[in-house]
């Protein structure tokens, strides 16, 4: 935008200033978070020059021994985070820092701005590591070169967090990024070895790198901070400089189990997962057998933000024999535990092995089949010991947990099990019906699972083709999500019991329909056959067939699909998706019982005969939350009647 002597002035994308303000305002609470996001991106950033310099060495360029190194000078008020790791390009650096990629920024941001304390939390889940920065720093420095790049090639971003940064090309002799606070005046707390060290020690010490702090050249916490003379302030300078390690500074997942804190599993979480909250569960263990590994995989209380990104990066991450390959790659987990996060080691991978490589692999099926059984245990297990915890996870990601049954057909079974819906046994909004117990609280004879599809928990429960199943207390599960109805195409039975649609095909209770039910019908068809056809007659093209039926209480009127019919909410979605589907015709049923249907039996008058019928037909499709095609007519023809025209 604006040039001087090579200084380059450019603004934020707007998502990124909104995102910083909230940032800055928001995250009052556990400042300290900033170190461990830095030293996080630190510690990726190595894990990336060591995968790429198994192919290219020369990017070590002479020194392989990679570290992160905290430094702070307390003249200057500043606290630098350095690595010697892959570094960026300035190109990398304006797309990594300067935007953020992620689809659904901006009614994310919109979604804020609401409440605080809410804000703080969901930002986390955003997972702005790089930002953090600005909750205790006015102005953030970041120095940074590729590997391999000549020493000419280094860039310096700094900026204010007030809406604009600065580019410029530098000379940086050594590879990787250092990225300096200015601590704002009241955060100059962080200008204490002590305070640092275990501020790593704490959040950053499963990080395999070595975290390297100089060896008491710092200054000690006693010493009075407004008074100090210079000689305690330059040692750093003169001296050559000592290092020391901070951290344990080895994998964690190589680690024995019991050596293992929960609170280095939770910090863990937050490097592998991006995220500021504590997992809901993880599992730990090593797979032996034709082939070895060890896993370290987590299950997220909420949603990471990509969830619904096509192009997320984050995923299970790969690492053969400790070095990290790849993150996210599809063919180790099925997409449907996209949300899982976590490391898996393994040894039976050669080093240089890229994608392709990945997805000829015989050790690689095995291990996404011993990683996806390992999931499954784990829900299974909380499923069974810990309800709450179970309800959380389906809450929150059972409508990906739900993509399973359609994609892997092997475990079909077992994520049946797992579902949860909504059921009229209940009625409320809540998932937490499993099959198992549908089935166990079957009526004796029932012979199927009943469910309706509705475009919201309040359209389906109150979907007219309940009446009967109510009247004769039979549960229905009602399915709300959109991925419900191809659910529905692909788990047909459920321990040997069908899986049946309440709106398709003529209601068949089977040994549940009362005799003498039966027999009215009948004698109501005898009585209705004019009628019907009178209806059938005014409605023709409308409708495929128009019947009596019994499985109406409330209702003058239904629509009905043929069993092997596209359901209407399925055409409906289908049509919004811009597919084109040739509107299938329905039945229409209609209750016999119904004072409306008994009238209109006895209208006489052609064109008020006409008027009704159309009227129950439109709200037959209304009252399952349809859409009529022409509501002008349908508040036309209902006007005329209210006129009593
Ligand atoms: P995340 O770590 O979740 O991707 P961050 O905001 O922490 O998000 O970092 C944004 C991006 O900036 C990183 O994905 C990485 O590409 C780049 N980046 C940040 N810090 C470094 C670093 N020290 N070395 C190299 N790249 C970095
Ligand atoms: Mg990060």
């Amino acid at each position: 935008m604006s040039t001087s002597e090579g200084k380059q002035t450019r603004a934020f994308q707007t998502e990124v200033r909104q995102l910083l303000d909230l940032m800055i305002h928001s995250l009052y609470s556990n400042k300290e978070i900033f170190l461990r996001e830095l030293i996080s991106n630190a510690s990726d950033a190595a894990d990336k020059l060591r995968f790429e310099a198994i192919a290219n060495e020369s990017l070590y360029e002479g020194e392989s021994q990679i570290a992160i190194r905290v430094t702070f000078d307390k003249e200057a008020n500043t606290l630098t985070i350095a690595d010697n790791g892959i570094g960026m390009t300035a190109a990398e650096v304006e797309t990594n820092i300067g935007t953020i990629a992620r689809s659904g920024t901006r009614e994310f941001l919109q979604s804020l701005k609401e409440d605080q304390a809410k804000d703080a939390n969901l930002i986390g889940q955003f997972g702005v590591g790089f930002y953090s920065s600005f909750i205790v720093a006015d102005r953030v420095t970041l120095l940074t070169r590729k590997a391999g790049a000549s020493s000419d090639a280094g860039v310096c971003w700094e900026s204010a967090g007030d809406g604009v940064y600065t580019l410029e090309n530098i000379t940086k002799e050594t590879r990787g990024t250092e990225v300096i606070l200015h601590l704002k005046a009241e955060e100059k707390d962080f200008l204490d070895d002590w305070r640092l060290r275990s501020t790593i020690r704490k959040f950053s010490d499963h990080v395999s790198w070595p975290i390297l702090m100089l060896k008491s050249a710092g200054y000690s916490p006693d010493e009075d901070e407004e008074e100090k003379s210079d000689a305690e302030q330059q040692p750093v300078a003169e001296k050559t400089p000592e290092w020391e390690t901070v951290n344990k500074a080895s994998a964690l997942w190589t680690r024995a189990k019991s050596e293992i804190t929960e609170e280095e599993y939770t910090e863990f979480y937050k490097h592998v997962g991006h995220d500021f909250e504590e997992p809901l569960a993880h599992i730990h263990a090593r797979l032996e057998g034709k082939y070895e590994y060890t896993v370290l995989l987590y299950l997220p209380k909420r949603p990471p933000f990509d969830l619904w990104d096509r192009d997320r990066k984050h995923g299970v991450k790969l690492f053969v024999r400790r070095v990290f390959i790849m993150e996210g790659a599809e063919d180790l987990m099925p997409r449907y535990l996209r949300f899982i996060r976590g490391v898996v080691d393994s040894s039976d991978l050669p080093l240089n092995v890229s994608r392709e490589i990945l997805q000829k692999n015989p050790a690689v099926d095995a291990i996404k089949k011993g990683m996806t059984g390992k999931i499954f245990s784990l829900l299974e297990d909380l499923a069974k010991n810990d309800a709450e915890k179970y309800q959380t996870f389906w809450d929150t990601f059972g409508v990906v947990m739900k993509e399973g049954v359609i994609e892997d057909f092997a475990n079909r079974e077992r994520v049946a099990k797992l579902l949860r819906f909504s059921s009229t046994h209940t009625d409320s909004k809540v998932q937490d019906v499993s099959l198992e117990a549908y089935v166990a609280r079957m009526r004796e004879k029932q012979q199927a699972i009943y469910y309706v599809n509705g475009e919201s928990s309040d359209a389906a429960r109150h979907h007219p083709h309940l009446e009967v199943f109510r009247k004769k207390g039979i549960e229905v599960l009602l399915l709300t999500d959109r991925v419900d109805e191809w659910l529905v195409t692909h788990l047909h039975e459920f321990d040997g019991k069908p899986l049946t649609s309440v709106a398709k095909g003529g209601l068949d209770l089977g040994e549940l329909e009362d005799e003498a039910d039966k027999k009215e019908l009948e004698k109501q068809q005898g009585e209705f056959k004019e009628f019907i056809e009178r209806v059938q007659k005014g409605l023709g093209e409308l409708v495929k067939e128009v019947r009596i039926t019994n499985r109406l209480i409330d209702s003058p009127s239904c629509l009905v699909s043929g069993e092997h019919d596209l359901s209407a909410s399925m055409e409906r979605i289908l049509r919004e998706a811009g597919q084109q589907t040739p509107a299938t015709k329905r039945t229409l049923e209609l209750n016999p019982s119904h004072p409306l249907v008994v009238r209109l039996k006895e209208e006489n008058d052609e064109s008020r005969f006409n008027d009704l019928t159309h009227i129950l037909f439109s709200q037959a499709l209304l009252s399952e939350g349809g859409q009529l095609e022409d509501p002008a007519e349908f508040v036309r023809r209902l006007n005329t009647l209210l006129l009593g025209k």
